[in-house]
Formats: structure tokens, C-alpha cells, sequence
């Protein structure tokens, strides 16, 4: 992490790439630790707000400049001294941006988790709806939608895979499902999972499209700003609106002003805001147990967006920010 960015970040600039690693992983001490070779890593819209100023708390650490950024990843474990890790397992955690790592033991994985069997999918589906974006989607669905058969349900960024997955749990419950997203490309991947209204948000008015379709008793923000101010206005009485996430101010000093907040007492509203580590105790295991196997049988349909090695980090990161991405974008960076 090289400068901290105002406004969208700057490929070659804000996160730069320092070249190969030298170390020679046959023969690198490990101390007791375990070698993991690192074969994807994510790349989420949420980093950019770790790229700031130290002082400024928030919910997850600021990235320190002249370190390497981390994110998480999946990672093959070639060497270990650690007798509760072993050769050949694939763990999920939190990695530094490198092609191999040593760790103590798993805890320094923060969140880290030894992957059993893979359902047939790639690795990298587990570091997207296997991973941190269908937990999310899971999780607060599972806990804040109160879902009756019938709602609408509207979703922006739909095409991502928090929204993708929100989207196919919604159409589970028998829901009727409104969804945005930017690029007629994307709008056609709506399609494809079964999202009955699909839009592009950049040449339609969200505020159209919710008044025809809605009223809405459910909103799942990813965007904030325009999109959440259409969905408080075509809100039914009673609607839950699931906070998740803001993007369209995430390259701003400061957030969209909402104009219409009084739609919440009006229409006794329930907003819920949330980040997915608060209810990853209630939900992980239940999220192994259940999504990974939903996605092998097509119950649960994703789209990647894959950039190939450590080099793609600082365009992929703009790429999310701005909208490029086509699918959960990810960088591969070994094979197995
Ligand atoms: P996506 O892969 O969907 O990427 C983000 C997408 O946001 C872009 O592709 C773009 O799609 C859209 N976007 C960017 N700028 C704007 C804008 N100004 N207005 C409207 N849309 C915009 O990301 P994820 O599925 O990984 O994440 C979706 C949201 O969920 C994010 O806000 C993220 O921060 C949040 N999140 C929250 C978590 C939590 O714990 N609360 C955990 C994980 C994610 P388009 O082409 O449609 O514009």
C-alpha cells in the first residue's frame, strides 16, 4: 500500500507491485509455523475504505502504508511444523497480497478456516458466494429480512455477488424480486438467476421502476445514495430495509445527504445495518453446511470475474469501485 487515495484509487499508485517474492518455499524456515501458498485471493469493494488515514477508526483496520494490502484468500498449505495443519489442505483467511506466506498457527489467519471437501466447485467460489460475500448475503437475509411469501424485494448492485445470492434466496421464499445493476451485460445475468425485474440503473430512473413494480417490503442496499432515497419512497408501511453496503460514497469525503429520512417514521419502517462479522457465530456453520452444496446443484447460481497475478491487484481494486467488474472479482494468482 503505497499512498492513501483521494477519490477512486490509482492503479500503480495507491497499491503498487514490488515484484516476484524471493524466498525459495522448499527451504524457508517456518519456526513451528506452516507455508501456504496462496492460490486466489478477493478483491471487495470494502478495501477502499482501508485505504485511509490511520487515525480514522472504522470497522476494519486502516491498510499501514509500505506494507503489503490483505484481504481474504484461499491458500494451499506445502510445508508444516504445526501439528494441527497439515501438507495439502486448503485454508480460507485473511492473507497478505504475496504468493507465499508463513503463519504461527491458524488464529493468524484471522477468520482462517481449513476447507473440507470442495463440492466439485473451484477454489475460488469459496472466496466468493462460498466465501465473506454469500456469507453476508446468507447471514442477513437469514436474520433481517422477516421474508414472507410474496414481498418485493428490491436489490441494487444485483449483479455482484452479495446481490446475486440475495437475489436467488429471495426467489426461494416465493418473493418477488426487483434488482438494478450497471450494464446491460449485467442486467442479462439478472435475468439468467431469476430476478423478475431486472434494470440498468444508469438510464432508467430507480424511483420509475420502484412505483410500477412496488410497493417494496424489502430493500437490500449495497449502494446507499440515489437508490436507497427511490426505496424509502416506494416503500410499503412495515418494510425492512437490510443495510449492507454504500459503494456510491465510498470514493467521496463524505456521504450522500439523503433527502427523504422521514419515509422511516412515516411508513414505520426497520432499518438494519450490519457488518457480516457480527453474525458469523449465529450463521457460519449453518452457511457451510447449507450453500456450498446449494451452489454444487445450481440451486445457487455465481459469476467470477478472475484477474491473473499479484500484478492485476491495484486495477481490480478500481475496477470493483467503478463498476468494470463483471462477476465477484478475484485475482488468481497460483496454481495449485
Ligand atoms: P460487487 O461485485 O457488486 O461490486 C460492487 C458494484 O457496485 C460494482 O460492480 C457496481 O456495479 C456497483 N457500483 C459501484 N459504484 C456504484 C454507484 N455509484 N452507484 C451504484 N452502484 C455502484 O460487490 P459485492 O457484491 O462484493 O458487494 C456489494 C455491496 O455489499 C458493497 O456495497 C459492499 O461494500 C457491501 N458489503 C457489505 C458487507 C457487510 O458486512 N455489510 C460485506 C460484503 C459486502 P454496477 O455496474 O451495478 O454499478
Amino acid at each position: 500500500f503505497n499512498e492513501i487515495p483521494t477519490g477512486y484509487p490509482e492503479p500503480g499508485r495507491t497499491v503498487v507491485y514490488d515484484g516476484h517474492q524471493t524466498i525459495d518455499p522448499d527451504t524457508v524456515p517456518l519456526n513451528g509455523g506452516f507455508l501456504v501458498k496462496i492460490l486466489v485471493l478477493s478483491i471487495d469493494p470494502y478495501m477502499r475504505g482501508r485505504m485511509r488515514d490511520p487515525s480514522i477508526a472504522s470497522y476494519e483496520p486502516a491498510f499501514p502504508l509500505g506494507k503489503p494490502i490483505d484481504n481474504f484468500g484461499v491458500g494451499l498449505v506445502v510445508r508444516s511444523e504445526n501439528v494441527e495443519v497439515d501438507v495439502g489442505q486448503h485454508i480460507y483467511g485473511f492473507y497478505p497480497f504475496r504468493e507465499y506466506s508463513i503463519f504461527k498457527d491458524l488464529s493468524e489467519l484471522r477468520r482462517g478456516r481449513v476447507l473440507g471437501t470442495k463440492e466439485g466447485l473451484p477454489w475460488s467460489a469459496y472466496v466468493g458466494v462460498c466465501g465473506m460475500p454469500g456469507q453476508t448475503a446468507f447471514y442477513a437475509w437469514c436474520e433481517f429480512s422477516h421474508v414472507r411469501k410474496g414481498d418485493v424485494v428490491f436489490v441494487s448492485a444485483g449483479a455482484g455477488p452479495v446481490g446475486s445470492t440475495v437475489i436467488q434466496l429471495a426467489k426461494q421464499a416465493g418473493c418477488k424480486v426487483i434488482a438494478s445493476a450497471g450494464s446491460e451485460e449485467k442486467i442479462a445475468f439478472l435475468k439468467s438467476i431469476g430476478t423478475d425485474v431486472a434494470f440498468n440503473y444508469k438510464t432508467e430512473k430507480t424511483l420509475d421502476v420502484l412505483r410500477k413494480e412496488g410497493p417494496i417490503n424489502i430493500y437490500w442496499d449495497n449502494v446507499g445514495g440515489e437508490s436507497l432515497e427511490a426505496a424509502l419512497d416506494a416503500a410499503a408501511q412495515h418494510a425492512r430495509f437490510i443495510m449492507c453496503g454504500m459503494i456510491s460514497s465510498y470514493n467521496s469525503e463524505n456521504d450522500y445527504p439523503v433527502k427523504n429520512l422521514s419515509q422511516i417514521f412515516a411508513k414505520s419502517l426497520t432499518l438494519y445495518g450490519f457488518t457480516v462479522a457480527i453474525l458469523r457465530d449465529k450463521y457460519i456453520d449453518r452457511f457451510y453446511n447449507e450453500v456450498p452444496r446449494m451452489v454444487a446443484e445450481g440451486k445457487i447460481k455465481f459469476k467470477e470475474d478472475a484477474s491473473h497475478g499479484l500484478e492485476s491487484a491495484g486495477e481490480a481494486i478500481l475496477e470493483v469501485q467503478k463498476g468494470r467488474n463483471k462477476g465477484k472479482k478475484l485475482i488468481l494468482v497460483a496454481e495449485e
